[in-house]
């Protein structure tokens, strides 16, 4: 296992010496101590991104070329599929068949930019008079990739397989509670036959080592995702050096259920967009707006389908429930659930338990009669915790959806495609899902309206925020 810097295609010792553990939230073991990066190693990271954009190596590179690599990174990954799986699930805590969907997609991810790298262009504009105008895109230079324990591998691609198609150079900070499979990307990116100093990973603190990168004037973009509040702090820390930013942040994301909907199938979507990734997944159901009439048989259903979601070992191949991923975190869900009981109705779950006589687990937890006002139904809470709000028709139920200060996702379940089509274009949100909920695919965009954030990832979409447009005039007499 990997645990030192990896920066100019070389694994380091940090500066200063100091290390973090990371620890294994089913078990509270330690697997293993990671290396801090401190100012020096920040900087060496930074200089060898720079000097590898600025070096004839990579401007010779051509982009099919850059393609090829990333397609071959995509291969060497699908070949270790199984050890990436089974190294998130231990650093994350999640059911091991949820690492191997994470992992699939990064697989998808990296070969899916890598079939975009040489179809970056730009055009040719029509002006008045006879010069001749053309606009080319051209990479922002060095971007720090700056990413959570969630999902941590599959976010990370999500930036850095972009970048690199656009023909940006790459640091990578992981968040310090999941840093094993970026650093054990690190190898595949080389082996792939990436130069020094394209791809770099450096781990740490986020406010130590990620704010080092944030003001870093050797940085051209920051590329985050995680938490609203860390989001305005770097959005804020960046603008002395005009720092390009996008900013991938939170939710609560609303998933409507009218009357008239399929119930069986929207029940189990209400449940899998909560539970699914313990609910520590950004884009959540995790308030579920269900209408008056069908109220008593969604609530009876849905709590009878999370008293069975019991939290097991993440190595179980029946666990559909895994563990918190820190014990921090699973704090901060306990103490929202105890506000909860003293707000709204508790039908199901609302306790911290273990596996084995270890972990940092949490049942599957429903709170019904939620209004707004409430904590449960105003922050994010980031855990397996479904707020239950009542609503009656159409547009109560968009107001209702969007009133919170994110935008990220939502879901609607209806037979009536009116309904269906009305309620998506009310909604204030990045993506919406009709009868259906958390789907993802590396060419459908993904990002945040409001507060959730700006720029989007993935898709094409993902590309603009790795560009800059250059018009070049050729003065014609
Ligand atoms: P966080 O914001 O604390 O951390 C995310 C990353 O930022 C980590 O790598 C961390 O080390 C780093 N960081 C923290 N403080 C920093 C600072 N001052 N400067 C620079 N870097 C810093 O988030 P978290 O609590 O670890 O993760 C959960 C949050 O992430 C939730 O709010 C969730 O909604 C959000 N999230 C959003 C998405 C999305 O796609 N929109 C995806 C996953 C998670
Ligand atoms: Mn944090």
């Amino acid at each position: 296992m990997r645990t030192g810097l990896y920066i100019n295609n070389e694994w380091r010792r940090p500066a200063s010496g100091a290390t973090l553990e990371v620890i294994n939230p089913a078990t509270e073991e330690v697997l293993a101590c990671v290396a801090v990066a401190e100012e020096t190693d920040v900087n060496a990271a930074v200089a060898a991104a720079r000097s590898c954009f600025e070096s004839d190596e990579w401007r010779a590179l051509s982009p099919r070329r850059r393609g090829a690599l990333l397609h071959r990174a995509g291969e060497l990954l699908a070949a270790r599929r199984n050890e990436m799986a089974e190294l998130e699930s231990r650093q994350n805590g999640k059911p091991l068949f949820e690492s191997k969907i994470d992992a699939a997609m990064t697989v998808q991810v990296l070969q899916y930019y890598a079939g975009w790298a040489d179809k970056v262009a730009g055009s040719v504009i029509p002006v008045d008079g006879t010069d001749f105008v053309y606009t080319t895109r051209e990479p922002v230079g060095v971007v720090a990739a700056i990413v959570p324990w969630n999902f941590p591998l599959n976010l990370a691609s999500w930036k850095f397989a972009p970048a690199l198609a656009a023909g940006c150079t790459v640091v990578l900070k992981p968040a310090s509670e999941t840093p094993l499979t970026a650093l054990a990307m690190a190898e595949i990116m080389e082996e792939a036959g990436f130069p020094p100093g394209a791809f770099n990973v450096i781990t740490g603190g986020g406010s130590t080592t990620g704010a080092m990168l944030v003001r870093h004037p050797d940085v051209d973009k920051i590329a985050f995702t995680g938490s609203t509040a860390v989001g305005k702090e770097i959005m804020r820390q960046a603008a002395d050096t005009l720092k390009r930013v996008t900013l991938e942040l939170g939710g609560k994301s609303p998933n409507i259920i009218f009357a008239d909907a399929d119930l069986k199938s929207a029940v189990r979507g209400a449940q899998s967009g909560i539970f699914y990734g313990k609910g520590e997944v950004c884009a959540a159901g995790s308030r579920l707006l269900v209408e008056k009439s069908v109220h008593d048989q969604v609530i009876e259903q849905l709590a009878a389908r999370a008293r069975k979601l019991v939290p097991g070992d993440p190595f179980d191949s029946n666990t559909r429930l895994g563990a918190i991923a820190s014990k921090q975190r699973q704090d901060a869900v306990l103490s929202y659930i105890e506000a909860g009981k003293g707000e709204a109705t508790l039908v199901a779950g609302g306790n911290a338990t273990t596996v084995n006589g270890k972990g940092y687990f949490i049942e599957a937890t429903v709170f019904d009669d939620a209004r707004p006002g409430m904590r449960i139904v105003d922050e994010e809470i980031f855990g397996p915790v479904l707020s239950v709000i009542t609503f009656d028709g159409l547009e109560e139920g968009v107001q209702l959806a969007n009133q919170t200060v994110y935008g990220l996702a939502a879901g609607i379940w209806t037979r009536d495609i009116q309904k269906a089509f009305e309620a998506a274009r009310g909604i204030r949100a990045g993506t919406v899902w009709v009868n259906t909920y958390n789907l993802y695919d590396a060419a459908a965009p993904f990002g945040g309206f409001k507060d959730s954030g700006f720029g989007r990832d993935l898709g094409r979409e993902a590309l603009h925020g790795y560009t800059e447009a250059k018009t070049v005039w050729m003065g014609l007499q």
